[in-house]
């Protein structure tokens, strides 16, 4: 046998792999060293046989590398691995998350086009899109993540695209994916589903309808708090174009955040179902205690989208929220009570992280702003790590006996 019949016959055998077979081999090429993990390639450009390859290469007339921007091996291994999770035809790794945002609407939009975007969103992306985007001509309208009406309301002609994240940060509020697909389109419009709560190991968002997923993989595709970057995955037609943009405008993933995010790819399920159940059993615990007035986990059962959250995705994820006391001064005191969590605003990672959102991740928005999103003055969102849970609980006491 050759080696490239054996490598057709391994790609056939991880075409049909479950998903946790693909997160540990998806993408991988060993180069003739024969090393098992995937190696770094950390080089900006690359050399040729002769002067008349570098032409070849250079017109596309030969595949292969010819500078770092454009690819790189680590960087494409990634990319084939998140595309082989998501289930998608092509992905594109890029330097962050807001990158991948940018470079998906730079790419497949213009001047004079409508973007429907759900009011719960990143903040940074609001910024992006209000800030930004407005000028270049592409203009946005915000509505209810749960509201369907207001979704089909907002969508007039030159609405080209449906954005929106599910699992909503931090008040966990659910979007029907399918359904908001079946609205995008019968209206013309991509959907694009950021996933970076779910993770492809909780929620596949190209298979309930959506066109293009986007990710922040610095949150659980990484998992351990160490690289920013992003990706971008969907059909190739599109991905085509998201890729033409990096290539010329440079936000490009690096070699080294690339392979960060392959080994962390490689224990995400394992991770985003620990997350899950410490996260369900935090969150049912706070439930009962007599300091906390509200916790917002899609997991709880009487969370108003229960079974929806159940119906799209395998597990609730590792971002609850809860109100405590009246006021802000109740939420900085149990804040400041605690001794083992970080005080911080990152997620996604083993460590957990707490953070007042009304102060800090929403801090920009009007009061009005945040009245309307439901982020109240007395609203604590943990991001529940891999601790013990038993440890996680001793340190929310210390909260609420600060209260
Ligand atoms: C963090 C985050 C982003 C932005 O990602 P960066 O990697 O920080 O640029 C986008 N969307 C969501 C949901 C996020 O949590």
């Amino acid at each position: 046998m050759t080696e490239q019949e054996y490598l057709a016959q391994r790609q056939a055998v991880l075409a049909e792999a479950e998903l946790d077979t693909r997160a540990v081999r998806a993408g991988q090429v060993r180069s003739a060293e024969g090393e098992h993990a995937e190696p770094i390639f950390m080089t900006s450009s690359y050399v040729f046989a002769s002067a008349a390859e570098a032409a070849a290469r250079f017109s596309g007339e030969q595949a292969g590398n010819v500078y770092s921007r454009y690819t790189n091996p680590t960087v494409r291994t990634f990319e084939e691995r998140i595309a082989a999770l998501e289930g998608a035809e092509m992905g594109v790794a890029t330097a962050s998350g807001m990158a991948a945002i940018l470079s998906t609407c730079i790419a497949l939009l213009q001047s004079g086009d409508h973007i429907v975007c759900s009011r719960s969103v990143f903040g940074t992306t609001t910024v992006l899109l209000n800030k930004y985007l407005a000028k270049l001509g592409i203009s946005t309208s915000f509505v209810s993540l749960t509201d369907e009406q207001q979704w089909r309301d907002a969508i007039t002609p030159q609405t080209k695209m449906l954005l929106l994240e599910t699992p909503s940060n931090p008040l966990s509020e659910i979007a029907d994916i399918r359904l908001l697909a079946d609205i995008a389109h019968e209206h013309d419009c991509l959907l694009v589903v950021d996933n970076c709560f779910c993770t492809p190991a909780l929620q596949l968002p190209l298979a309930l309808g959506a066109d293009i997923v986007v990710h922040s993989a610095t949150k659980y595709l990484d998992g351990q708090g160490r690289s920013v970057g992003g990706a971008v995955v969907g059909r190739r037609e599109h991905m085509n174009e998201v890729l033409g943009f990096i290539r010329t405008a440079g936000p490009s993933m690096s070699p080294f955040n690339a392979w960060v995010f392959l080994k962390g790819l490689e224990t995400l399920r394992l991770r985003m179902m620990a997350h899950s159940s410490n996260a369900l059993a935090l969150a049912t615990w706070l439930q009962e205690q007599a300091g906390v007035q509200k916790v917002h986990y899609s997991g709880l059962p009487d969370h108003p989208q229960h079974s929806l959250a159940a119906s799209q995705q395998k597990a609730f994820g590792g971002v609850l929220s809860f109100e405590v006391g009246s006021d802000k001064a109740a939420a900085w005191r149990f804040i400041d009570a605690t001794r083992l969590v970080s005080i911080t605003a990152n997620l996604g990672d083993a460590k957990t992280t707490i953070v007042h959102p009304a102060t800090t991740t929403h801090g920009r928005l009007s009061d009005e702003q945040r009245q309307q999103a439901g982020i109240k003055d007395n609203l604590i969102r943990v991001s529940v790590g891999l601790e013990d849970i038993e440890d996680l609980r001793k340190d929310m006491q210390r909260g609420l006996d600060a209260l």
